[in-house]
């Protein structure tokens, strides 16, 4: 399994993926944004665009579909509760599906939170799983929820499906956000030694060369995954409200601070 990140250079600073198999040439197109650029991609690759998957229904994570299907007649995928909100989906895919195209291997994981219908890929086939996390986990951060989204869906897509997988892990998120969201890590966290040290380390690199990071590094710097750390939590306290304890209301507290950085 191969993977090519394509940076689009636009506000949101969207991540489209194409996830190739270099055995038999397939490959499948990640919530295309620029459909030209990713069909230019997996040509200049040999590949063969078999399937488009979206993680969720918004605009940015799913506009690329129509140019990308009609030049390479894919199937359009995306989860069962996703049917009626993304044109022309084929298949709906329900929880712990798993999608096999040449020797790839990846589970379905629900994840929903950013919005209502919001699935995560996991990669199976490797001895390096790779988590394809839409907007659901960011680099240092988690996804917001307020287009649509449910903060407590999210902590718990989290706490179930997230938090389980290991360390080794690698991330490939839905947007860049990484410098941002260590301004943020660190506000929260000014003792964090990790999120000083990536905050410097990837702050003179362009969005095409960010770093890809495993889950065992973003545990270490990622607010919403250190939500029993002491200095976060009576920050929060200190700052937002005395009551801020337990981990679903540190993710809810970080969240809403989030919402305002
Ligand atoms: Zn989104």
């Amino acid at each position: 399994m191969k993977v090519v990140r394509l940076y689009m250079n636009n506000r949101l600073r969207n991540f489209n993926y194409i996830i190739g198999c270099e055995q038999t040439q397939q490959a499948i197109a990640l919530d295309p944004m620029d459909g030209e650029a990713v069909i230019a991609a997996a040509k200049a690759k040999g590949w063969q665009i078999k399937l488009i998957i979206n993680t969720h229904e918004h605009h940015d994570h799913i506009e690329g579909n129509p140019v990308v299907q009609q030049a390479t007649g894919a199937a359009i995928w995306a989860s069962e509760h996703a049917m009626t909100k993304i044109p022309n989906v084929a298949k709906g895919l329900v929880a712990n599906e798993i999608i096999e195209l040449g020797s790839m291997v990846f589970k379905v994981l629900p994840t929903p939170g950013h919005t209502p219908v919001h699935v995560c890929l996991l990669s199976l086939s490797e001895d390096t799983p790779k988590l394809f996390s839409g907007d659901t986990l960011f680099n240092a951060c988690a996804g917001n929820c307020f287009n649509g989204g449910d903060v407590d869906q999210m902590y718990e897509s989290f706490q179930r499906e997230l938090l389980p997988l290991p360390d080794n892990t690698l991330l490939y998120p839905g947007h860049d956000y990484m410098k941002n969201n260590l301004a943020f890590s660190l506000a929260w966290e000014p003792s964090n030694e990790q999120a000083k040290y990536w905050q410097v380390a990837v702050d003179n690199l362009t969005p095409e060369s960010m770093p890809l990071m495993t889950l065992g590094q973003e545990r270490q710097y990622n607010p919403f995954l250190r939500l029993t750390n002491k200095e976060i939590i009576q920050g929060l306290q200190s700052h937002c409200d005395p009551l801020v304890k337990s981990p679903r209301e540190v993710f809810r507290a970080l969240r809403a601070q989030r919402d305002q950085w």
